[in-house]
């Protein structure tokens, strides 16, 4: 069948879901037999995300194929179980490299380069390749921003002309927005929603299908008024309340029918999707039988996006071990030697998380240091593994300055150190050793049972390594190389066997974690926790 279209805009305000509804709807699609892929479009003019701040912009997620992109990526592959790659997130700043780059190379000789055609066709194109693949039956494109910003418009207008070459069943537009409640008044408001609609059909597009995001439940005499007052079908108006948990969503548009009036409008069959799976997974993660606490030490703990992946990894793995997991944020810079006890002391597992430069660092390898000592599972992620290495270092090798290269140049001992072919990279931007990576298990360890293989895949993304140098020293003093890259002979993962679960990965394990897979290292590793608690639990009533 030919690939059908879907795109998916916002207006009123930002932080409507877009990403979640877009992942919804395709996990519906998904489960009625179409091929479903989502892609974001992003209006700001970086090349990728890589070099945005977490603050501002929540986590940098990291595709097979290396590239640097939203965290809506993110909530794509979890929901679907599909990879995405570099063609599932365009920014402004690549659809204009790669216009001017084309125009440097001749390709529009005696033209003028303007943004409507040469800019709207590069995003055409885009949208199109994923489509035009022939691996797909519906791509689901999502637009960042809100309708009516200045830097939305290419985008907007590349929608418009893709409707209209496509063909009326071919390609349509789903419209998210607002539906204030007013508590003075006692009232939910359509306006904004209106101002919105009409806004976008200025720019000539007819929104199809409307989800309408809430906090009270939509009666059907407003739905009624918006459908009027929007130009839209009374069933193409699509109530979207506020979920306790993202994974409801796919549930709720499914009692809403967003996925059959869509069908319905791209003249496609539906039938009743299979969400058998997804509703264990649900039920799991709704009816614990018991919880873990793992301490989340990092640097941007105050804002959830900015680990985003690493939360939902312990969603799946604490439905997996039928355990809530709640995770404590725990800011490195203030820990110190004198509120270690107090702060770690009650956790069940600690992961240390990625992260870049030297702020809150030390905090991080005392946190290491306790945890080791009080033999607390733990789990390093890339910083976090980097970390464990220098504690390790410092306190058992008494390799007192012990450092990575990153923090301190002048250090006697880089035990991380830069990759050799990183040394003379001076540019920032999608230089890291990025995306998918062999690792070679080491027999007996942690790592190979946990897998269950001998041979993994990882997606990575960092400048820094375990310095092979000081390999030997470390595995005499017991911290083991478990993992290593075939090729080159990099430490991808340690372990300390003299110790309940203590293991530290260079890559991402978050990245690959999804609903239908629970990444097997979480899945472990809340395991490891559940065990501590219980025999921390044995131990008081024993006291008692
Ligand atoms: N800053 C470290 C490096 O570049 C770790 C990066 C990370 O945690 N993603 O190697």
């Amino acid at each position: 069948m030919t690939t059908k279209y879907v795109f998916v805009t916002g207006g009123v305000t930002s932080s409507l879901g877009k990403g979640i509804i877009a992942a919804s709807l395709a996990k519906l699609l998904q489960a009625q037999g179409y091929r479903t892929t989502i892609q974001k479009l992003d209006p700001y003019i970086n090349v990728d995300p890589g070099t945005l701040n977490p603050y501002e912009h929540g986590e940098c997620y990291v595709t097979d194929d290396g590239a640097e992109t939203d965290l809506d990526l993110g909530h794509y592959e979890r929901f679907l179980n599909v990879p995405t790659s570099q063609a599932n997130n365009v920014t402004t700043g690549r659809i204009y490299q790669s216009v001017i780059e084309k125009e440097r190379r001749g390709e529009f000789l005696g033209r003028t380069v303007q943004v409507i055609p040469h800019i709207t066709d590069e995003i055409k194109q885009r949208v199109q390749i994923l489509g035009n693949s022939g691996e797909y039956d519906i791509v689901i494109t999502e637009i960042g921003g809100t309708v009516g910003d200045i830097e939305s418009l290419p985008y907007v207008e590349a929608v418009r002309q893709l409707k209209w070459d496509l063909g009326e069943h071919n390609a349509i537009s789903i419209h998210l927005t607002l539906i204030p409640y007013l508590s003075a008044a006692g009232e939910l408001k359509t306006k904004p929603t209106q101002h919105s609609v009409k806004t976008l059909m200025e720019s000539g597009v007819q929104a199809d299908v409307l989800v309408c995001r809430t906090e009270h439940v939509l009666p059907q005499g407003l739905k009624t008024k918006i459908a009027k007052f929007c130009n839209v079908t009374e069933d193409a108006v699509i109530q979207s309340i506020d979920a306790s948990t993202i994974y409801d969503v796919p549930n709720m548009m499914l009692e809403e029918g967003l996925d059959t009036i869509v069908l319905k409008k791209l003249d496609l069959e539906s039938t009743i999707p299979d969400l058998t799976q997804w509703n264990e997974f649900l039920n799991r993660h709704k009816n614990p039988s018991g919880s873990v606490t793992i301490g989340l030490i990092g640097k941007y703990v105050e804002l959830q996006d900015s680990y985003k992946s690493i939360l939902e990894s312990f969603i799946h793995a604490g439905a997996e071990n039928e355990v809530k997991v709640e995770v404590e944020s725990i800011h490195s810079e203030y820990l110190n030697d004198d509120n270690l006890k107090f702060k770690l002391g009650h956790l069940d597992g600690v992961v240390v998380a990625p992260g870049f430069g030297e702020r809150g660092i030390e905090g991080k390898i005392s946190a290491v240091k306790f945890v080791r000592e009080n033999k607390i599972p733990f789990l390093g992620i890339c910083l976090g593994m980097q970390m464990a290495v220098i504690e390790y270092a410092r306190n058992i090798l008494g390799l007192k300055d012990a450092n990575s290269t990153e923090m301190n140049e002048e250090t006697s001992h880089p035990v991380i150190d830069l990759m050799e072919e990183q040394k003379t990279i001076t540019n920032k931007g999608g230089t890291m050793r990025l995306g998918s990576w062999d690792c070679q298990l080491v027999e007996n360890s942690i790592a190979s049972q946990v897998y269950g293989t001998e041979l993994i895949k990882e997606r990575h993304r960092h400048r820094y390594e375990f310095n092979n140098e000081y390999k030997d020293q470390i595995e005499k003093a017991g911290m083991k190389a478990t993992g290593l890259n075939p090729d080159t002979g990099l430490v991808e993962i340690i372990e300390i066997p003299d110790h309940p679960w203590f293991v530290g990965v260079q890559y991402h394990p978050e990245y690959k974690s999804t609903v239908a897979n629970p990444h097997p290292l979480f899945v472990a590793f809340v395991k490891a926790a559940l065990n501590h608690s219980k025999k921390n639990n044995s131990v008081t009533m024993a006291q008692k």
